[in-house]
């Protein structure tokens, strides 16, 4: 099925498939371990205790998403895309190497920035320009996501194994340093792929295209950039002062965080209704894309506690023992890359085939259903963790068919969603747009680790109505998109 599809599309598109695998490798791998290697005490670790390590490790991925806005940023205003996600690439390999050097903790938390700062440039600019590729939009961009979205997987359950098994087999630097050696990879196959197969795309930043729309609204942008952080530096301050968050413990941090990211999207959006210059049309757009951009914050919250929540009771309440071999608990989060691998293709052709149809569910219904079965799959939890309270160990059915039903769900709501970003953004807003899109991720890992906090050992008995909130509160928006479906889409103004 895949090569029934590959054949339809561009060269291009691998190009960036192989690029974006690594810089995920990059990612996952480096979060299958980061938490191991923080709180370890005994094997060269950094011996940080747990919560200091936990509000590491989120402020380590909600930064690394956060970071895509700056870097949408500067792709449509300085660099254009291709240049982004070369050095992107070039940052991220650096920060590899960095982390590979035994140094100690100054030098590892350098080499974690460097990689993160290298992850916000590359990441929303490779995104927004596979939709490039397809200027006719439509159900085949969609494919053409998914296809992607394999590429991000085949990156997260590689790096995931790879560096998984080199960091707590071997050595955690050899793990942190096996992810240059892919990125370096990923940048050859994109410095000469993207000479040959995405000529014309992503050279010049959308700003710098002079139209009487861009001139009047490049000192707008400009202006925007600076003014948002110049807020944000005042109301950061305000809360420390007066002692509303106290930014120098971890929790706190976390906290911050929390701030910036929701101020960051407010103003942002704000922002560009307000003074973007958009048209009328441009603006019921956007106003979809905020709608969108809430449902993804939320769908988030739930399916990244495969990291937090899903990753406790996989270690303390699965029965994990087969015939005398235990599997490792971590082994649970391979099951989303594993199944998005088996399922995306299969996802890509039922929305080509329902399209031809002229039965596609519209983007609204499709988030919809995102969040349905994120909740149901949450539902599965519930169950699980009521059989867990009574002291046994769950049957691993469980936490399977919850990844199961959380996979479908993604792939739903978020090769879809990257997919309809780029069709319904302003043209020369694209990839700062592509950066919000993220920034609902940044929140979702975020509150993902936050509320994995409720999950103390001595309060088992709470699980399963922690499961049911998730539940709750997905299916319940899910619902109130299905309700509202119409109007969203017709805002869309035809583009679906
Ligand atoms: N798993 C996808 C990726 O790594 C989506 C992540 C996200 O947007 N939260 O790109």
């Amino acid at each position: 099925m895949t090569a029934e599809l590959s054949q339809k599309h561009p060269r291009g598109l691998y190009v960036l498939f192989f690029a974006e695998m690594w810089e995920r490798f990059s990612y996952y791998g480096m979060r299958a371990i980061l938490l191991l290697f923080l709180i370890d005490q005994v094997n060269g670790g950094m011996g940080l205790n747990a919560s200091e390590g936990a509000a590491i490790y989120g402020l380590y991925t909600a930064s690394v998403y956060l970071l895509t806005l700056p870097g949408g940023w500067m792709a449509d205003n300085i660099l254009g895309q291709k240049k982004a996600i070369w050095y992107g690439g070039i940052i991220i390999m650096i920060g590899h190497i960095i982390l590979a050097i035994p140094g100690g903790t100054s030098i590892f938390f350098v080499g974690l920035a460097t990689v993160a700062l290298g992850t916000g440039l590359l990441k929303p600019n490779i995104s927004s320009i596979v939709g490039e590729l397809y200027p006719e939009g439509g159900a085949r961009r969609d494919a053409a996501f998914s296809i992607f979205y394999m590429g991000i997987n085949l990156g997260s359950v590689l790096g995931i194994t790879i560096v998984g098994y080199l960091g707590q087999k071997i050595n955690w630097h050899m793990g942190f340093g096996a992810a240059a050696v892919g990125m370096l990879l990923g940048l050859i196959v994109f410095r000469y792929g993207s000479q040959k197969y995405l000529q014309g795309l992503g050279d010049v930043p959308p700003s710098k295209i002079e139209t009487a729309e861009t001139i009047a609204k490049s000192g707008s942008d400009r202006k925007m950039g600076y003014g948002l952080v110049a807020l944000l530096v005042v109301f950061l301050a305000t809360l420390q002062l007066t002692g509303t968050i106290d930014m120098t413990t971890a929790q706190g941090l976390a906290q911050g965080a929390g701030v910036i990211i929701v101020s960051v999207s407010a103003f942002y959006f704000l922002f560009i209704l307000v003074a973007g210059g958009l048209t009328p049309e441009e603006k019921k757009r956007v106003l979809v894309l905020i709608v969108f951009f809430l449902a993804a914050a939320l769908f988030w919250s739930g399916f990244e506690q495969a990291g937090s929540s899903l990753q406790i009771f996989a270690e303390r309440h699965t029965q994990r023992t087969f015939g005398g071999w235990e599997m490792p608990s971590s082994w649970f989060q391979n099951f989303n890359g594993t199944f998005i691998l088996i399922f995306a293709p299969v996802m890509a052709s039922l929305w080509i085939f329902l399209s031809s149809k002229g039965l596609n569910p519209s983007t609204p219904v499709k988030f919809a259903l995102g969040l349905i079965l994120l909740g149901v799959g949450f539902f599965v939890m519930e169950l699980a963790a009521k059989v867990a309270v009574t002291g046994e160990l769950t049957s691993p059915i469980f936490l399977t068919l919850t990844y199961l039903f959380h996979t479908i769900g993604e792939l739903c709501l978020s090769p879809v969603g990257l997919s309809s970003y780029t069709k319904l953004a302003p043209k020369r807003y694209v990839s700062q747009l592509m950066g919000i899109w993220f920034v609902a991720a940044s929140l979702g890992n975020l509150i993902a680790g936050l509320f994995a906090g409720n999950f103390d050992e001595n309060n088992v008995q709470q699980m399963p109505a922690l499961f049911n909130q998730v539940t709750l509160f997905s299916i319940g928006f899910g619902l109130l998109l299905l309700v509202f479906w119409k109007p969203v889409k017709k805002w869309m103004g035809g583009i679906s």
